[in-house]
């Protein structure tokens, strides 16, 4: 047994805490919040998707990155005007990755990453019981542009040959599995079920998994800013927090879109940028106007899940810096995209709205592992799927960190991809 701090008490350290207090560790947890899952982990998308492994960098992205450029209501939107040199630095190992051969192979990373988690999730919930507005109807792409939806049928092909089983429906057979989507079906050109996807409210499970992993004897430290991370001898020995100074014989760094902040100060390099996303959540007035399955609208990078009588709509993505002020047009654009596609499930104006910075590296795949500095260890860089790869994450870090064998490959998860 050995003595962890894990940095960040979102989904990611939440996760990893549990996974190690289960292998019999001593636990803390630092945060700057007043409680788990406060910032990025907070309004989601509420996806567990590994339907999702595609990565943003493939070979479509840049021409429709182009063709998005100062438009206020594009899905994926890079500030390049502003004198950002990580923007730049991250902006070319993007287009380095958007060839079709790393796409793929960015593809069965995440893959192999995600449906682990979603098995570890699955166990989870049916070893402790713990609830969080939780829904396996899987999850429904729908297209409305042919050319798009052929497209996406070969993506599904690819994922279904890797072990992700998804089902291509027509219109018809899509508003069968989501009758919500009847004012749509007359747009729609097909659509795509992965039956096995889940949803469910990401901060509720992290708030109820942080709880017992108190029970468990973990300590967190809430309202706790973390300053400075500190050598002796070469290893990382200890943290500085605005607190006091921590003590322990590894550390884990879960910080989101700050981890790269942190670990520079230790010379270790994060290829991670923020991607600030947007989310709407509204009570349903109508159930019968809400989806109860997971959707997600590809054409405008919007997903939708029911956390119980409430309907979280999610989108967008802005690179432009570590800036988490919310944009009223953007945030806008979310709550009338979620009315134009399910009108009258509910009031839109009333909706609570929500923005979130996604840490996200070139390739799309996460940082998990040992680094150079002895006694540091990364969790962190989840981009767009920290939730669906949450457990699977955590207990990975958990395996390693006590020496034992992990359940997946780890090959290309790790920081020594980027030394290449
Ligand atoms: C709009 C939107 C929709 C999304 N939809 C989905 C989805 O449907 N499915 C999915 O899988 N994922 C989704 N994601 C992505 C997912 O939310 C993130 O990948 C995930 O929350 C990242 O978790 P994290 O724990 O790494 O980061 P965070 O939740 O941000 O946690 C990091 C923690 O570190 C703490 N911290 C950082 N620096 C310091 C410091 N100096 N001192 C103290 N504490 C510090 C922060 O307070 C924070 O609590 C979405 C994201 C957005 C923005």
């Amino acid at each position: 047994m050995v003595k962890v701090l894990v940095l960040g008490s979102g989904v990611i350290g939440t996760t990893t805490a549990w996974y190690l207090a289960e292998a019999g560790h001593e636990v803390e947890v630092v945060d700057r919040q007043p409680g788990p899952g406060l910032e990025t982990s907070y309004a989601n998308g509420g996806q567990i998707s590994p339907c999702h492994a595609e990565p943003w960098a493939n070979p479509a992205t840049p021409a429709k990155a182009l063709k998005w450029l100062g438009r206020d209501d594009a899905p994926l939107l890079f500030r390049w005007r502003r004198l950002d040199p990580a923007l730049w630095a991250w902006g070319a190992r993007f287009l380095l990755n958007c060839t079709a051969r790393r796409a793929a192979v960015n593809t069965d990373r995440t893959l192999r990453l995600a449906l682990y988690s979603r098995g570890c999730l699955q166990a989870l919930r049916a070893a402790t019981g713990i609830a969080y507005d939780q829904q396996t109807k899987g999850i429904l792409h729908i297209y409305r542009d042919g050319a798009e939806f052929a497209q996406a049928e070969k993506a599904a092909a690819l994922m279904s040959r890797l072990g992700l089983p998804r089902e291509v429906k027509t219109p018809d057979e899509a508003v069968a599995v989501e009758p919500a989507l009847a004012a749509a079906h007359k747009d729609l050109a097909g659509a795509i079920l992965t039956p096995g996807d889940e949803s469910g409210d990401a901060h509720l499970f992290t708030r109820r998994l942080a709880e017992r992993c108190a029970e468990k004897g973990v300590i967190f430290h809430f309202d706790t800013w973390i300053q400075a991370l500190e050598l002796n001898g070469g290893r990382l020995a200890s943290v500085a927090t605005s607190k006091g100074r921590l003590h322990a014989d590894a550390v884990v760094l879960a910080g989101g879109s700050w981890s790269g902040r942190l670990s520079r100060q230790v010379d270790v390099r994060l290829p991670i940028y923020p991607a600030k996303g947007y989310s709407a959540t509204l009570a349903v007035t109508d159930a019968a106007a809400a989806p109860s399955v997971s959707i997600t609208d590809d054409e405008h990078k919007m997903v939708y899940s029911r956390l119980g009588e409430r309907l979280r709509c999610a989108g967008t993505a802005e690179l432009a810096g570590w800036n988490t002020e919310m944009d009223p047009r953007r945030a806008r654009l979310v709550a009338q995209l979620a009315e134009g596609l399910f009108p009258g499930a509910g009031d839109y104006s009333q909706a609570e709205l929500w923005c979130g910075l996604r840490p996200v590296t070139p390739d799309s795949v996460p940082i998990l592992g040992a680094t150079k500095v002895p006694g540091l260890y990364l969790n962190t860089g989840h981009g767009t799927l920290g939730w669906t790869m949450a457990c699977g994450s955590g207990r990975l870090l958990a395996d390693i960190l006590s020496g034992r064998p992990t359940d997946i490959d780890m090959d290309g998860l790790g920081i020594e991809r980027f030394w290449l």
